[in-house]
């Protein structure tokens, strides 16, 4: 089988394209390299370089590598800067899936496993988040992911026979075990990179962001998923999905753990003070986000195998030891 990565040379989408070579599958990417890094594309698979939008280079694609399955993780994704440039997160992210359908659509690619997001859901009354809750979002980066939910019902309805499954993620973090590819973005805000940038000294501090929250210790809980498990639950998923079906599933590891825990954890595995400010809190950020993540066991029998924090910091800290600059030049 072969398998479209979009976004393959981005952050997730680079160990989706690891593990699905060691699953044996074929693979190309398509990327337009915005924020992707080409040092992060394995050599000897195919990187088209291009947008989403660029309909007729997508189809071309698709036509090309003999395309049975699109993994579609090409996205903005920083929801400060969907606030600030809400088109740009539509245009890239909306209108560029529809764009990337209509390719399918014109070639008879009938599979698709998209990356939505647990910001689908806004702020949910209760936790955990179960797939059934409403979804409110409260930002217009999770609106271009939710609409997207909704364009690839309304096509699915539509039309009898394309399947996919919108997998909405929790907080992604970790890197390959083996430290050859990495979390690099730039600018980087996700508390793990951040945390890992102070104890290498490029950073001198960092800020928790409100102290005062109504958990356990005051500070804000996530729900951190290592990016191995996410990308193995992906070609889980991709395998189960039989011709009409839509699924709608939570990639979490289905506990929470607080801004304070995430530090301590980064002070024990890289031996490194990782001196912490106490600031006001962030915009937007609710207090907690954790998964019920039983769907998908229930259904599938996956299940996140990294659930102890520490380890997940150890692969990211791995790569960062390594590579202080990223992909750098490369
Ligand atoms: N956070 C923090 N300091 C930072 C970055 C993040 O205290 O420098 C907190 C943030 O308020 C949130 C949690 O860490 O509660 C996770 O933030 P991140 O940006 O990694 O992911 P998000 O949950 O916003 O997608």
């Amino acid at each position: 089988m072969n398998v479209l990565v979009t976004g393959g040379a981005g952050y997730i989408g680079s160990h989706a394209v690891r593990r699905l070579l060691a699953g044996g599958y074929g693979v190309a990417v398509l990327d337009n390299l915005y924020r992707g890094h080409r040092g992060a594309v394995p050599d000897g698979v195919p990187l088209i370089e291009a947008d989403l939008r660029q309909t007729d280079v997508v189809e071309q694609a698709l036509a090309e590598h003999k395309i049975d399955c699109v993994m579609h993780f090409a996205a903005l994704a920083y929801v400060g800067e969907s606030v600030t440039e809400p088109l740009t997160y539509y245009d890239n992210n909306t209108a560029g899936t529809v764009s990337l359908l209509r390719a399918m659509d014109a070639q008879g690619v009938r599979r698709l496993v998209f990356s939505s997001t647990c910001a689908t859901y806004g702020e949910p009354e209760s936790m955990p988040i179960v797939e059934t809750m409403p979804q409110s979002p409260i930002n217009p980066y999770g609106w271009s992911k939710l609409f997207v939910e909704r364009v690839l019902t309304d096509y699915a309805d539509a039309s009898k026979d394309f399947a996919f499954a919108a997998l909405r993620y929790f907080n992604v973090a970790g890197s390959a075990s083996d430290g050859s590819i990495g979390e690099d973005h730039e600018p980087e805000t996700h508390i793990i990179p951040v945390l890992l940038n102070v104890a290498l000294g490029k950073v001198p501090k960092m800020t928790v962001f409100g102290d005062d929250y109504a958990t356990p210790d005051g500070t804000c809980v996530r729900d951190y998923i290592h990016v191995e498990d996410l990308v193995d639950a992906h070609a889980v998923v991709m395998d189960a999905l039989k011709p009409g079906e839509q699924r709608f599933y939570n990639l979490g590891i289905g506990q929470g753990r607080s801004v304070k825990e995430l530090i301590d954890a980064a002070r024990e595995v890289t031996g490194h003070a990782i001196p912490a400010d106490k600031g006001p809190r962030r915009a937007g950020d609710p207090p907690m986000l954790y998964a019920n993540a039983d769907k998908i066991r229930n259904e599938l029998g996956w299940s996140a195998k990294i659930t102890d924090i520490k380890q997940t910091i150890e692969t990211a800290w791995r790569w960062f030891e390594a590579n202080p600059d990223g992909y750098g030049a490369k």
